[in-house]
């Protein structure tokens, strides 16, 4: 049985995304999110190609804009190698110039395994699959809590829309995975989501040409936010984005999104001041290319400097779920807990669209005896 409180099936972060297939080049090695999304994108191709889901692995170019970020680049790729990554390649201005005209560059790093799909088709077809094969899905039906806390044989399930027995409950809640975690156990989270959102711009038909693939920069490695990057979506279309600006409001997707409780719940958590506090210059500066095109601009320039603001109009915005320690550390491994019957999948941000088969595979093989 799934219990989801929207009317339908992605309504958040897995259909307010880039649509991008990674393949694990920015994640320390040994890690659940590395290994994940190398595991990831292989299940979801291969899904992809079962199902005849919309998808195209056209690769991903990185690129460096000065010496400081070419140091960066070249751990990047040995990241990606001992992650098992195929096919990396660094390019030379000749053959960077034919795959992206635009695009300049100090240093580039070709990624050939990545590519661009159409969650929103993956997500229709996973619950096609559940309900061919017995499964229930209940929209509408938002989980309120669970019964039996302290019984490890089994839970029930409170929803809106009535009690449900079950096995085991699998929380993924997104940008409520913590509230639900308290909801279900009793107990304090030990780490609280907070809502980064993310907006992009697009590329005027006429503008298009500027970019072939994907172009990304090379991030900061402070940072689990992979920078403003240009994506061909596979349904046509160049999109630019998203930057990260720290929202108001969980599921708040325009600038005017504000959320009384969302915020006094984001001001209440010590982890929460920690980071603003020792993160500023990062926060004002997304901050700055939320308000101004000007500064968004900035960053998009960075890869592509012939492009102007003429050539950008509004995009869409999706809403990361990004889970925060108390010591306002940015949590960047994917978190899975288990208590009792319950299972809680508490962070799981980018790529865990991509390494959601394997997240799930990884559940069922280390949580479920
Ligand atoms: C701007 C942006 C760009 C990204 N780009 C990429 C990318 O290119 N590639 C990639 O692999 N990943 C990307 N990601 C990350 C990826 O989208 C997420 O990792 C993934 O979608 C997380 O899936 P999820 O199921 O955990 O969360 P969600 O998709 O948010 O789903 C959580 C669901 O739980 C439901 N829910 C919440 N509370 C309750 C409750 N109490 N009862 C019932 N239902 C509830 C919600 O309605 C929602 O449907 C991006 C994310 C963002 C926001």
């Amino acid at each position: 049985m799934v219990f989801e409180k929207e009317p339908g099936p992605g309504r958040h972060q897995s259909s307010h995304n880039s649509g991008v297939l990674h393949c694990g080049l920015y994640y320390q090695p040994g890690s659940l999110k590395a290994r994940l999304a190398v595991d990831g994108i292989r299940s979801m191709i291969g899904f992809c190609r079962q199902h005849d889901i919309p998808h195209e692995v056209c690769g991903k170019v990185v690129v460096a804009s000065d010496e400081r970020e070419r140091r960066f680049l070249d751990d990047l790729a040995g990241r990606g190698a001992a992650n098992g990554l195929q096919g990396l390649a660094f390019l030379d201005q000749a053959a960077l110039r034919r795959r992206e005209p635009f695009v300049r560059a100090a240093a580039s790093l070709l990624v050939p395994e990545e590519g661009i799909v159409d969650y929103q088709a993956v997500m229709n077809t996973l619950a096609t699959l559940i309900m061919n094969r017995g499964g229930s899905i209940f929209y509408g039906s938002r989980v309120t809590g669970q019964k039996s806390a302290h019984g490890a044989e089994g839970a029930v399930v409170a929803t809106l829309l009535g009690e449900y027995p079950v096995d085991l409950m699998v929380c993924c809640a997104g940008l409520h995975a913590d509230r639900l975690y308290r909801q279900c156990t009793g107990l304090r989270p030990p780490l609280r989501i907070v809502p980064f959102r993310g907006e992009y711009r697009m590329l005027r038909p006429e503008a298009e040409k500027m970019v072939n693939h994907l172009v990304y920069p090379v991030p900061d490695p402070q940072y689990p936010f992979l920078g403003v990057h240009f994506t061909r979506l596979v349904h046509g279309g160049r999109e630019i984005g998203p930057n990260a600006v720290l929202a108001l409001k969980r599921e708040g997707y325009r600038k005017s999104d504000i959320s009384l409780p969302d915020t006094i719940d984001a001001l209440a958590y010590p982890g929460f001041l920690r980071f603003v506090s020792k993160n500023l210059r990062f926060t004002a500066g997304e901050f700055a290319s939320s308000l101004s095109d000007q500064a968004f601009l900035g960053k998009a320039r960075k890869m592509i400097p012939e492009i102007s603001l003429d050539q950008l109009v509004p995009g869409t915005a999706g809403v990361r779920a990004q889970a925060v320690a108390a010591d306002g550390s940015l949590v960047m491994d994917f978190r899975i807990l288990r208590h009792g019957s319950q299972i809680h999948v508490l962070n799981a941000p980018s790529p865990g669209a991509t390494a959601s088969l394997a997240i799930a595979a990884h559940i069922v093989d280390h949580y479920i005896e």
